[in-house]
């Protein structure tokens, strides 16, 4: 008996230590959430999260898909998945189980949809488009309810101007006809997935969930739901994407997959923003360094991309989103920072899946070639070839910013304007550049210009009729001013009449005063313009050199012309225009886009002082 006591004590001894060191195993989630068949690229790469996940064995039955490799790492709780999709495989859900032994730890759903091939899902964006650029956060309050949310470490406080205001899709979505009624065909919001960061996270720069948009500006849905609207409203959606950093209170955050998930350094390194170290053949290693390794911010995480499970996570997530959500584009943030080969191939991967599509880079430098360095092109001279499809015009905002404040002179005034595209050359796609004047990282145009209505219009109608792709940034054609050294809340203002309650509404006619309307007034008549003057969008550039003040340009594009007059001087002009006879060409009569005035004789056209004519020649 007492034999028989002795034994029992030890085997339930023996069973609490195998329950005690038994490891604890479960599952978390699963990147990319679903997937498609019908992809052009046969393989998916799945990120498994999980407390010690890494000890089952994953068993996947379903006709078409096989699991290539499964690839363990040095933490346990991570699992990748190498799947091969086969060309016949179709579309269902098959049960990922987890196993332990014969045991089945969890199991997984997993979706494979079938992809949609449809035309007027995804189209890119071009020459024939105006884009515009809002901060959800600060754009319109469409729903005051989610202000606020479980979870969410920041609350709103709209007296704070680093802080949540509250602007949401639903917001976005309700502004549509506002957008729509003032003529741009696309816009770009500033990031809308979730950023749980407790400061500044309005911005949305932080992300700390690459497959959610932030509950405060909605759901997923909602975000699908407000790109069917757009799109249906002739509005397509470029979406901001970051592969530099991530929020450090992204959900691995305590649980990194690897140790080199980051770029780490020995104490907290900030980068030098020196975009121009990665392609200057004299960069010191140190320079290189710190622009593509050292962080953003303390708050976001500068990402290895050369660690191929992250370049593979970062790779699908942006594929993921266009499939699922239908996007017609990319900005792409602070696109000189991470590895560049890695972007030369995340550009390959997106463009064999969607072979007309379009991603806008971010390369905030300040000259032509550096900036050009990153389109497309096979000229750079150290082999490197970007395959990116558009960038943003630094050199040109930073000219349009001086030429209208400035005296005419040998290269002053709009001589600089035609300085910056006498150098287009340096770039494989001139077309494909995209033309601002102001965004949200920099001084407000209307204060740039010192509040002057006339400048104003004068870079309007050259930067609606140069080429590349315009892009306005909300507010400006309501002439929001602010300055950047005052901190981003003043550049970032909310937009007058987007709150229930708001002292004005500059979203109708009546919220907004007399030079509002004017502005206001002026665009909307150049963009409804341009929507449908494929002369202009698409035409063929010819530009003179500024004289007596005054810089004449022609599109000319089957056969028709328009012609474009600036006089950034104080005087009114009467402009002799034999010098432009061989653009002009047997036109003989012309039309003012803006004031529909008409002429009968192109000897000559007089020209008011500090603006612009747009003229559609006719014979
Ligand atoms: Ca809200």
């Amino acid at each position: 008996m007492k034999y028989f006591y002795k034994s029992l004590i030890t085997l339930v001894l023996i069973m609490m230590g195998a329950n005690l060191f038994a490891a604890k195993i479960n599952l978390d989630r699963i990147d990319p959430p679903f997937w498609w068949t019908g992809m052009k690229n046969s393989q998916l790469q799945l990120m498994v999260h999980g407390t010690n996940i890494s000890e089952a064995k994953p068993v996947i039955e379903y006709y078409g898909v096989r699991v290539k490799e499964i690839i363990l790492v040095e933490n346990p709780n991570y699992m990748f998945i190498n799947l091969e999709i086969g060309e016949e495989t179709k579309p269902g859900v098959f049960d990922i189980h987890f196993k332990k032994g014969k045991k089945t730890i969890a199991t997984y759903k997993y979706q494979l949809k079938e992809r949609v091939s449809d035309p007027s899902l995804y189209k890119g964006f071009d020459n024939s488009d105006v884009i515009y650029l809002l901060m959800p956060d600060r754009f319109s309050n469409g729903n005051p309810n989610n202000d606020d949310m479980p979870l969410m470490l920041e609350t709103a406080d709209r007296t704070n101007p680093n802080g949540r205001h509250g602007g949401d899709i639903e917001g976005m979505s309700n502004q549509l006809d506002y957008l729509s009624d003032l003529g741009i065909t696309a816009i770009w919001a500033n990031p809308l997935l979730e950023n749980n960061m407790p400061a500044y996270s309005y911005h949305g720069y932080a992300v700390t969930d690459l497959y959610k948009v932030d509950p405060r500006f909605g759901t997923n849905e909602d975000y699908l739901t407000f790109i069917k609207k757009a799109h249906s409203k002739g509005i397509k959606v470029i979406m901001d994407m970051i592969f530099n950093h991530l929020g450090t209170g992204y959900y691995w955050k305590d649980d990194l997959p690897m140790k080199d998930w980051y770029n780490e350094w020995p104490e907290f390194t900030r980068s030098n923003y020196r975009g121009g170290t990665v392609s200057d053949p004299y960069a010191s290693e140190f320079d290189y360094n710190k622009e593509v390794k050292g962080w953003f911010d303390k708050t976001m995480a500068d990402l290895n991309q050369n660690n191929e499970f992250m370049a593979n996570y970062l790779i699908q997530n942006s594929i993921w989103w266009i499939e699922y959500s239908g996007l017609d584009g990319i900005r792409q943030d602070t696109y000189p920072y991470p590895y560049k080969d890695f972007m030369a191939e995340w550009m390959r991967r997106l463009l064999e899946e969607y072979p007309d599509y379009n991603v806008v880079g971010e390369a905030w430098l300040s000259q032509p070639p550096a900036v050009a360095y990153w389109l497309d092109n096979n000229t750079n001279k150290d082999g490197y070839k970007s395959n990116l499809t558009n960038v943003f015009d630094f050199p040109l905002m930073y000219a349009i910013s001086k030429a209208f404040n400035e005296n005419e002179g040998w290269s002053t005034g709009t001589a600089q304007l035609y300085e910056v595209l006498s150098q287009d050359y340096v770039y494989s796609m001139p077309d494909n550049i995209v033309t601002f004047v102001d965004n949200h990282d920099g001084d407000r145009f209307y204060t740039k210009i010192q509040e002057d209505i006339n400048k104003f219009k004068l870079a309007m109608a050259f930067m609606m009729t140069t080429r590349g792709i315009p892009s306005i940034y909300y507010g400006t054609e309501i002439l929001m001013t602010g300055e950047e050294h005052k901190g981003h809340g003043d550049i970032r203002k909310d937009f007058p009449g987007g709150w229930n309650g708001d002292a004005t509404n500059a979203f109708s006619k009546e919220g907004r005063t007399d030079d509002q309307n004017e502005a206001f007034d002026f665009i909307r008549r150049l963009l409804n313009w341009r929507k449908s003057n494929t002369t202009v969008q698409y035409g063929e550039l010819t530009h003179y050199i500024p004289e007596n003040g005054v810089y004449v340009y022609f599109k000319k594009h089957e056969g028709n012309t328009v012609m474009v007059m600036l006089n950034n001087t104080n005087e009114d002009k009467i402009v002799d225009l034999t010098r432009y006879s061989k653009s002009i060409g047997c036109n003989t009569k012309g039309r003012s886009v803006l004031t529909r005035r008409g002429w009968d004789d192109l000897s000559k056209i007089e020209i008011s002082a500090k603006s612009p004519l747009i003229i559609e020649l006719s014979k």
